[in-house]
């Protein structure tokens, strides 16, 4: 008798499961149920077809029950619905699409049954106008919206991932969009000083298409507004819902599985649920965070993607180990990438660890080769040994590239220093002969090793000294009561500085502050370097 594995859910995690089984095990008999429509389609690139940015509809559909026999020989059934799982009998009930019930048998099972967006209980709903966006059909559904009712304004309920790459489409269409977000800003795993910078460059870039509206709910759909918490109306000729998702556990739960705290289905280093016969990927299992060792959901593609390569791998007999997640994510909102891996800053406090933030702004590749754009990107930092714990990297260009090399420097568990070392390729339109992260590593290195004193804020008893130039204080503004001396004139005005009080130098990104805090520093004053200067002081202070 042939092994016999069943998989439950056909898209990012199921449908790599079922590939890999078969991969591994030529001769294991392998059948995939799918409740929806579609197999193994993009979910990623469904806002990018709204958007008008993927043209052809077909290009999200990957595979089809008839590919997936001819290449693998899988049994994939599409509108098939898994009703229940006997743990003890071993096999699934499993509704047809016309309307009967059969049972499978299997030897082991593999879960992957994602997420379902979160749709809260708001006056007005369900409504026409409203939508959610998981699968085909729901983009279809908001294409065609949009297409025969011409909407102008829309609300994205929710500033996540999706909400974020939904309001850039909605917008691609020509709609004007408002963003309502209850969290205290956007993309909530951003550290607020990232978010704050983000939202003030959206409102300067695109003030008469993008509203976002920070920490309120809404409450209540009209059939041409929102309501929010406070009352106000929003224009929004159609609404999209993206507050959240919600694991499908329902089966699991049922069929006596443990549940984790994060509301997942609990799944070991082997990816095998408390039945070491049904395995569980994808959005729905609880793994490991890389870093923490806490328990972690994440509703990514890319762990669904590499944990039903192992739970496939696993069921048709081999021996993977999942390592855990880092959450590594990366979302474009119009002229913006933002990238952030590992942890943030409160993530990292509630871990336990003692830290310290480092930011830098950098041209994306040289500064003299057109086209180059700011790159910030913000370490977290262990205080002592320098690992890197997480970081957020956020500009125009050359954004995924630096994200993807922190994701790795933290998958290897590496420090600040040996970021200062890292040797990045470069030439002029790609980076620079120090790359943004090896000057960023510079930057937190020297705090590691103590070379410098730096604060994130001051006070107004600190002696505040500007040493950018008078024509950058004239177009930026200035903080406080500051004295200017540019950098280039301090070694020359010593003596315009108090030794009794203790001075604060900053310049506009910080790296003139440093020079200026040497020089202060090494002639006996009592000094620090403001962080990341005055740009980052605008969001700090
Ligand atoms: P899914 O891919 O959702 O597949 C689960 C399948 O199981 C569903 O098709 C469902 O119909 C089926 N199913 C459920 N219950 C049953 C049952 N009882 N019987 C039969 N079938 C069942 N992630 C990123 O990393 N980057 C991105 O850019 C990104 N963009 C996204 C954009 C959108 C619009 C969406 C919706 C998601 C996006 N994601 C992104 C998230 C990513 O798609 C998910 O994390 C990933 O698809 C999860 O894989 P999964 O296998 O757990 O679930």
């Amino acid at each position: 008798m042939s092994l016999k594995i069943v998989v439950i859910g056909g898209v990012a995690g199921g449908a790599t499961a079922a590939a890999k089984a078969r991969r591994v095990n030529e001769h294991a008999e392998i059948t995939v149920f799918e409740r929806g429509e579609y197999l193994s389609f993009a979910n990623c690139g469904l806002p990018y077809y709204i958007a008008g940015e993927i043209k052809d509809r077909e290009k999200l559909l990957l595979m089809t029950p008839q590919k997936f026999w001819d290449k693998y020989r899988i049994k994939a059934l599409i509108r098939h619905e898994v009703l229940s799982v006997d743990r003890v009998a071993k096999k699934v009930k499993v509704k047809t699409p016309d309307g009967s019930i059969i049972d499978e048998v299997y030897d082991k099972l593999i879960m992957s049954q994602g997420a379902m967006p979160i749709v809260p209980p708001f006056k007005g709903l369900p409504a026409e106008h409203v939508f959610v966006l998981r699968d085909v059909p729901d983009m279809d559904k908001i294409d065609l919206f949009i297409k025969t009712q011409n909407p102008k304004t829309a609300a994205v309920i929710g500033g996540g991932f999706i909400g974020l790459e939904m309001a850039e489409a909605l917008m691609h269409r020509g709609l004007k969009v408002t963003v309502i977000e209850k969290a205290p800003h956007i993309l909530p795993l951003l550290d607020d000083d990232m978010a704050r910078e983000l939202v003030r460059d959206m409102e300067q870039d695109y003030a008469n298409t993008l509203t976002i509206l920070n920490a309120i709910g809404a409450s209540e759909m009209g059939k041409d507004f929102v309501v929010l918490e406070n009352g106000q109306k929003v224009n929004a000729d159609m609404v999209l819902l993206s507050v959240g998702v919600k694991p499908e556990v329902a089966l699991a739960r049922e069929a006596g599985l443990e549940i984790g705290v994060t509301g997942g289905v609990k799944a070991n280093g082997r990816l095998q649920s408390s039945d070491p016969d049904i395995y569980v990927v994808g959005d729905a299992a609880e793994t490991t965070h890389l870093i923490t060792g806490a328990r972690l959901r994440i509703p990514l593609a890319g762990p669904a993607n590499r944990q039903g390569r192992i739970a496939g791998a696993n069921a048709a007999g081999a021996h993977l180990t999942y390592p855990g997640a880092l959450g590594t994510s990366i979302v474009r909102l119009l002229n913006k990438t933002i990238g952030y891996v590992g942890l943030n800053s409160k993530q990292a406090k509630d871990a336990g660890f003692t830290f310290f933030t480092s930011t830098t702004r950098d041209p994306s590749h040289a500064s003299y080769y057109p086209g180059a754009t700011t790159v910030i990107t913000k370490l977290l930092v262990e205080e002592g040994s320098g690992r890197i714990l997480g970081a957020q990297v956020m500009g125009e260009n050359g954004v995924d590239k630096r994200v993807d090399v922190l994701a790795t420097a933290i998958y290897g568990k590496m420090t600040v220093h040996d970021l200062e070392s890292l040797d990045l390729a470069y030439a002029p339109p790609f980076g620079s002969a120090n790359d943004p992260i090896n000057i960023a590593s510079f930057v937190a290195g020297h705090e590691v090793k103590g070379d410098v004193r730096t604060i994130e804020t001051f006070s107004e008893a600190d002696f505040l000294v500007d040493v950018r130039n008078p024509d950058e204080i004239q177009k930026f503004g200035k903080l406080g009561n500051s004295v200017n001396i540019p950098v280039s004139q301090l070694r020359d005005r010593l003596h315009e500085i108090p030794k009794d009080k203790k001075i604060v130098v900053y310049c506009q990104k910080g790296q003139r502050g440093y020079l200026a805090y040497q020089i202060l520093n090494q002639n006996g004053f009592q000094v620090a370097n403001l962080k990341g200067g005055f740009l980052q002081a605008r969001n700090t202070n």
